[in-house]
């Protein structure tokens, strides 16, 4: 069993355009790299937890959801990171299905076909339902940090125990934790 950082895609990794699925908008966030770097170097392994329900709303198709994973794993591997898995979610909000977060069907399957010990892991995510699903799921905590970045200022992260400015402070919060 080993510890994880399950991490939202769409506004924490990259910018979120809006059912995000096209490669040329594949944008990493200022302090992603350094931050998952920082996570690795302490043993953490990575995974991607993303709610995808624009494919099963027929705004994208799984191969354009497939091309742009591959694009954004090819970028961060580029940088020396390698994520172990993507989950994702495809369906409707009103499908009832137990994986869009924050239900935590997509967390239990990282346990039960990767060994994540969730007790003692973490979610990464920008939003309310990204920290939910850390407490559904029984993670040692959460992090969120503010929607494509601080910068933006478009949201500051809520009021939860734990928040962060940006990825990088994220991986820095988590690490003094452990200690
Ligand atoms: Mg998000
Ligand atoms: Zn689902």
């Amino acid at each position: 069993m080993s510890r994880f950082v399950f991490l939202d895609r769409d506004g924490t990794l990259v910018r979120d355009a809006g059912y995000t699925h096209r490669v040329e908008d594949c944008e990493l966030l200022p302090g992603v790299v350094d931050g998952l770097r920082r996570l690795a170097q302490a043993g953490y392994r990575l995974a991607i937890v993303t709610n995808q329900s624009g494919i099963g709303r027929g705004y994208f198709r799984s191969a354009d959801f497939e091309a742009f994973q591959r694009r954004l794993l090819q970028d961060l591997a580029r940088a020396g990171i390698s994520i172990e898995a993507t989950y994702h979610c495809p369906h409707r909000p009103d499908a009832g299905c137990d994986c869009r977060t924050p239900e935590p069907g997509l967390l239990f399957r990282a346990r039960d076909e990767l060994g994540a010990d969730l007790a003692r892991s973490w979610v990464i995510g920008d939003s309310e339902r990204d920290i939910e699903l850390a407490r559904r799921a029984g993670c040692a905590g959460a992090v969120r940090v503010p929607k494509n970045g601080a910068a933006e200022g478009a949201e500051t992260p809520g009021t939860g125990a734990h928040s962060a400015p940006d990825l990088a402070a994220a991986a820095a919060k988590i690490l003094e934790r452990e200690r």
